[in-house]
């Protein structure tokens, strides 16, 4: 049979979209979120259902073809997109259920957060998960997920309660803590290794309007402010979360424009305990120093999730370089302010994510997610919208991040990786790495699902 012909089989067989190179929709369809990615696929298939990708599965065993899966496409490597082999693209199945009786959630794993954030704050719930609604379930959870809610609720997979898959050899599966535990457990970290997730479900928690929001400071202060920032943070309630951050303020409302294009340190802060107190929390926090700028209050969780989308939009060029961090030593913070000085672009940034608190009483071994005592998930992270600055963005967090990676825990949270070679993978899953391994070879031992942070089978 024909390529043609055996594509026109598929087609025909699909509800969902089988999208070629020659079709009108093709370049939007291989598009992914970082524009420094550009693969041409020879398939893409837009999957309507479970039964699309179990025949979409069948057919790239069939033809031998290098099969990527995507979820949102915002993985910053690229790995929801290959060159010359079939993509399964899950977007059409981004339904979200919320069951407001056992605050639970089912999505398909097509899902984005912003669509899981509107589901669920209907009835003043919420999901762990990442800080831009525009990233995609499938890909952050199966990395691990953290975001506003992690001190609090733990990482997105520790609010993971099953998933369906499709597996390497087409079979479709649950898996729980009751059902291929095995499986489950690998799924909780291991990445896109396993198959194809279909659905997740979730369990929620109680989140509805937060206080939070970004305070901002001189970058004359930002030595002072993060020498506080280490030990606050560490020591606060699991209610309140803030990530520290380098930024250049934007140029539009509603920041003032006396701080137009400056370079400042910032806390992003997120408060999950009762509104009546929140004023009093952080009284301590704004007589420290007297931020340049205060967002901070009263804000619908959603819209806390999704207040960056507008700096962040799909279609810029983006390499970032990360590690786990423990301890911050003043030796850290002199090297963090040296590099934040140098900053290349105003998009570009170093955020340090606070992962203590609930995610640090899970213990190493109860999913892949090796470094449990790490404090903070740090990303530094060069990004501007033209590709003329690729090399200048790529050398900055390269740079910064070598001063910075003796200071740290080793590994790194994976889905802040660019393809960066099996030893920083194997350091950041520690001594999981063989039990994922064999897993991996018990469920996909030909490495079909190999377009990402790959596990080789053992
Ligand atoms: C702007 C931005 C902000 C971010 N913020 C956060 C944050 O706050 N917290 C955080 O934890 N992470 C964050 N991330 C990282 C994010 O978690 C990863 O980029 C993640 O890979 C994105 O998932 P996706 O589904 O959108 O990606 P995709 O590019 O679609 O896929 C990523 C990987 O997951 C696999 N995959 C996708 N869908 C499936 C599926 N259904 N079944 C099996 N495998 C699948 C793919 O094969 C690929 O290997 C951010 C990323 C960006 C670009």
């Amino acid at each position: 049979m024909s390529n043609k012909a055996a594509a026109d089989e598929l087609r025909n067989r699909l509800r969902g979209k089988l999208i070629g190179p020659d079709d009108p929709s093709y370049d939007a369809a291989r598009m992914v979120y970082n524009r420094m990615i550009d693969r041409r696929p020879r398939l893409i298939v837009q999957c309507a259902d479970v039964a699309d990708v179990m025949a979409t599965v069948k057919f790239g065993l069939e033809h031998k073809l290098l099969i990527a899966v995507r979820g949102g496409g915002h993985n910053a490597a690229g790995l929801g997109v290959c060159d010359d082999g079939l993509v399964i693209d899950l977007s059409p199945m981004n339904y979200v259920r919320v069951d407001p009786k056992k605050k639970t959630v089912l999505m398909g794993g097509g899902a984005l957060w912003r669509d899981v954030d509107h589901a669920t704050h209907a009835f003043g719930l919420a999901v762990p998960s990442g800080i831009i609604s525009t990233t995609g379930v499938a890909g952050l959870t199966l990395g691990g997920g953290l975001g506003y809610l992690t001190r609090r609720y733990g990482l997105t997979i520790d609010n993971l309660l099953a998933v369906e898959m499709v597996l390497a050899d087409g079979r479709f599966v649950t898996a729980s803590t009751k059902e291929h535990a095995d499986l489950f457990w690998a799924v909780r970290g291991g990445g896109g290794n396993f198959g194809v997730v279909t659905a997740f479900l979730f369990k929620a928690h109680p989140v509805d309007t937060v206080y939070g929001g970004p305070m901002m400071w001189p970058m004359e202060d930002a030595a002072e402010i993060m020498r506080w920032y280490r030990s606050f943070i560490v020591k606060a309630p699991v209610n309140i979360s803030g990530f520290f951050a380098f930024h250049t303020v934007p140029s539009w409302s509603p920041f003032p424009e006396h701080l137009h294009r400056k370079k400042m340190c910032a806390i992003v802060w997120c408060y999950t305990g009762p509104m009546k107190r929140a004023e009093q929390v952080f009284a301590p926090i704004r007589k420290l120093k007297t931020p340049s700028l205060d967002l901070v209050g009263p804000i619908p969780h959603p819209a806390l999730q999704s207040m960056f989308d507008r700096l962040y939009p799909p279609g810029l060029q983006w390499y970032w370089k990360a590690d786990f961090v423990r301890t911050l030593s003043d030796e850290a913070i002199a090297l963090h302010l040296k590099y934040a000085l140098k900053m290349p672009t105003p998009e570009s940034t170093m955020h340090l994510y606070p992962i203590d608190g609930a995610a640090s009483h899970v213990k190493k071994s109860a999913t892949p997610w090796w470094h449990r005592d790490a404090r903070w998930a740090e990303v530094i992270v060069g990004v501007d919208p033209s590709p003329s600055k690729v090399e200048e963005i790529i050398a900055w967090a390269k740079e910064y991040w070598s001063a910075l990676h003796p200071h740290t825990l080793g590994g790194a949270y994976i889905n802040f990786m660019m393809e960066e070679g099996k030893d920083r993978i194997r350091a950041t899953y520690g001594k999981n790495y063989d039990r994922l391994a064999k897993v991996k070879k018990r469920y996909d031992p030909a490495n079909v699902f190999r377009v990402n942070q790959n596990i080789g089978p053992s």
